[in-house]
């Protein structure tokens, strides 16, 4: 009797888009039952406050029922917060599900999507699964977005660019007066999507701030999330702030009830409880100053850090590295023959790692 395998059965017919897609690669979590830290996500340290924590075990209550589709108690909190019409407010899973949303509603097969590389890893990733084509500019040798080849780089089949502000994984970020001439250059039709993920730990006075460029030009979107300072990455709530018609485009494209009701709740009190939130902002800013000074002092070349997260470029040591850091206790991110993004986490990790990092080169 030859069994359902040895059949040998047709399978269904896959998208050829899916073909050599390699997946999201999560940062590897701490090692169960060792002192580990995880450094290889930018998540937030820090717990939720109880506060927080308290809306939504309220909400949770209600898991029979379906949340609040359009989200309207968080559109409205954010609206009231960053000054702008709730109408140009999307929401979705994860500014990662906005992003995809992003891509369903401007790109296909055909088209082109262009963004810097090395940046988020998702880019790829979500661009190739939409079908169009991938157009890849690489950092300067400073590790900057390269702006003017990117505008270069728009054609007639340009529907989209991604600009990672700051930029994950290299950390630095772009100054406003050098997106304002980029943005010039780039064709009304093209969606600038701005992802500020890692805005709020920002320090830098020459920032560029996409709720400010946004406002007179409707082909700019700008991504944040709940996930990083507000700490509630395993909640999975993300924004768009974009004129209506985008913003609309974005209702149609969400997945139905993604955003779940404690999720909302979450975000809602997080936005009530922001000043205690972003003191614990500043508190990791002030670590990632250490950090920095502590590796520029052992003598490392660190981009100018402007996330929650360090990058050093190590080449063909950056397994090694990893590896090492994995022995002091610290699990950071590696990218295989670039380098190694470090979260900025609590006091004590930090130590772990400036302590890894300081050893790794004395010993090579
Ligand atoms: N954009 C950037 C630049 C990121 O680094 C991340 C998370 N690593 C995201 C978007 C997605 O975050 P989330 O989906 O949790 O909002």
């Amino acid at each position: 009797q030859p069994s359902s395998q040895d059949r040998n059965p047709v399978m269904p017919r896959l998208r050829r888009a899916l073909d050599g897609i390699p997946g999201y690669r999560p940062g590897r979590p701490a090692a169960p039952g060792t002192v580990t830290y995880k450094l290889s996500s930018n998540e937030n340290p820090y717990p939720p406050l109880p506060g927080v924590l308290g809306e939504a075990v309220r909400a949770a209550e209600s898991f029979n029922r379906y949340p609040d589709m359009f989200c309207t108690g968080l559109t409205a909190a954010l609206a009231g917060r960053f000054g702008v019409p709730q109408s140009h407010i999307a929401t979705g899973v994860g500014s990662v599900g906005v992003a995809q949303q992003l891509l369903q509603a401007t790109a296909g097969p055909g088209d082109e999507v262009i963004y810097a590389w090395r940046s988020f890893e998702a880019y790829p990733i979500l661009t190739q699964i939409s079908g169009a084509a991938s157009v890849r500019v690489p950092l300067t040798a400073g590790e900057e977005h390269d702006l003017a080849a990117m505008a270069a780089a728009v054609t007639g089949r340009t529907r989209l660019i991604f600009v990672c502000n700051p930029n994950n994984p290299t950390g630095n970020l772009l100054r406003r007066a050098e997106l304002e001439r980029f943005l010039d250059r780039v064709p009304p039709e093209v969606l600038v999507v701005l992802d500020e993920a890692y805005r709020e730990f920002v320090r830098d006075p020459q920032a560029a701030d996409g709720l400010e460029l946004y406002r007179d030009r409707p082909n700019v979107c700008v991504l944040r999330t709940f996930s990083k300072a507000y700490g509630l990455a395993g909640l999975r709530v993300g924004f768009a702030v974009a004129h209506e018609p985008v913003a609309e485009a974005l209702r149609k494209t969400a997945l139905p009830f993604g955003v779940t009701q404690p999720a909302q709740e979450a975000a809602i009190a997080s936005l009530g409880a922001e000043a205690e939130l972003l003191r614990r902002v500043d508190a990791l800013v002030a670590e990632r100053d250490r950090v920095l000074a502590g590796l520029r002092g052992q003598g490392w070349t660190v981009p100018e850090p402007q996330g929650n997260f360090v990058w050093l470029r190590l080449h063909e040591a950056t397994m090694d590295f990893a590896a090492a850091c994995d022995e002091a206790g610290v699990v950071v991110r590696p990218f295989p023959g670039e380098g190694c993004r470090v979260t900025v986490g609590e006091p004590e990790a930090n130590d772990l790692f400036l302590a890894a990092a300081a050893a790794f080169r004395k010993a090579g």
